[in-house]
């Protein structure tokens, strides 16, 4: 361990602390022109709201009730979750909060989906995140793996297959139903799963809850034209987002929403003076406040611009990439193109992710034109 960091007998003051965090901030800083292959904005510097830490903020239980403490900015929160609300098409009897991540969404996604139908599996794609694993074991939920298509999104007529296989070999018993999680905006390939298809074709099992897994994809997917489907609105049950992708809240979080109906009714203490539905109890509220800033900020239309300059981006990468011989491909609308996974020193230099033989670069507001440029340089240097 880095001596400077050791945590001592003695105390230090904030003199002595600060130097220290403001040299790892820089160094931070300065590899981020070259961060290309994580869904991560760093363009966003909230440092003006620092007064947000200048007290602990808990927004603890449900975001719609009043809590004893009086520490809350839950507020902000519902402001946020107003907001998304719209953008997702959810109704006025949305349930929902900020989570402390996209993988505590999909967690809360399943939770409500196993009280739906407590003996359905889960089924997820190939190409699903590994939190959709997690969850499922941590519910003790089956999980049945459907193929993907080439384009890198779940195969429907495959689901239906399965579900109605299921179905058959309950032997006449009611069906058990069906989990079944959409990715909106694969993790590798940015692939947006077909929901009314996979909705139709979950049905042979009986009953369905679709998650709809929109972690990065789905705020770029309300502001795609045409917009693919991908929210309540369009058939999810569920459906959770990242607050920290391409929103770059400097907090990890996200945001979950299902219709009120369909949460679980949870013990609640007495102690805390509010109704808890949530999975965290205590969360938190620097995160709902950051993210209200940011949306407030940018606004609707600011993000909507936000999307279509990343878009661009992206589309340019492809092209430069396919100048460059790495053989791009990109699913429409996506943020995310693949391409052949170039050496490992490359990858280190722009933080490439890699599965298998192919890298993929992400265009988050902080990718430009000339770092893609730069990065088609190094390809082209067969470093
Ligand atoms: C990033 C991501 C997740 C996980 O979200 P976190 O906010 O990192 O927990 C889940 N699914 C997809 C498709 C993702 O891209």
């Amino acid at each position: 361990m880095n001596s400077v960091l050791r945590i001592g007998e003695e105390g230090a003051t904030a003199e002595r602390v600060r130097p220290v965090v403001t040299a790892m901030v820089e160094e931070l800083r300065r590899r981020t022109p070259r961060m290309l292959g994580f869904p991560a904005n760093l363009a966003w510097d909230a440092s003006y709201a620092h007064s947000l830490l200048s007290m602990m903020i808990n927004n603890a239980g449900d975001p719609s009730t009043h809590d004893d403490s009086g520490n809350d900015a839950k507020a902000f929160e519902q402001a946020v979750l107003s907001w998304f609300t719209d953008i997702a098409g959810g109704g006025r009897d949305t349930y929902g909060y900020v989570t402390a991540s996209g993988s505590e969404g999909i967690l809360f996604g399943l939770f409500v989906a196993r009280h739906r139908f407590p003996r359905a599996p889960v089924y997820l794609s190939a190409d699903a995140h590994h939190s959709v694993r997690k969850a499922a074991a941590i519910l003790r939920m089956e999980t049945v793996t459907v193929p993907c298509r080439d384009d890198g999104t779940m195969e429907p007529a495959a689901l239906a297959r399965l579900c109605h296989e299921a179905r058959r070999t309950k032997g006449g018993r009611s069906a058990d139903g069906a989990v079944v999680v959409a990715t909106i905006g694969t993790v590798m390939r940015g692939a947006v799963d077909d929901l009314p298809a996979l909705r139709a074709a979950g049905s042979q099992a009986g009953g369905v809850h679709l998650h709809a897994d929109a972690a990065l994809g789905g705020l770029v997917a309300a502001f795609s034209r045409p917009e693919p489907a991908w929210n309540l609105a369009h058939g999810a049950d569920s459906l959770s987002v990242s607050g920290h992708k391409l929103l770059g809240c400097p907090v990890p979080c996200g945001i979950v929403l299902t219709p009120r109906r369909f949460v679980p009714p949870q013990p609640t203490g007495q102690y805390l003076g509010a109704d808890d539905h949530t999975l965290g109890c205590s969360r938190s509220g620097l995160a709902a406040a950051l993210l209200w800033c940011r949306l407030r900020e940018m606004g609707t239309r600011g993000l909507r611009e936000t999307v279509a300059r990343c878009q661009q981006t992206a589309q340019y990468a492809t092209e430069a990439l396919a100048a460059a011989g790495a053989r791009p491909e990109r699913f429409p609308g996506s943020l995310t193109v693949t391409f052949d996974r170039p050496d490992s020193s490359t990858c280190a230099t722009w933080h490439l992710a890699t599965q298998g033989d192919r890298a993929h670069l992400v265009a988050m507001p902080h990718v430009t034109p000339q770092a893609v440029d730069m990065l088609c340089a190094d390809l082209g240097r067969g470093h």
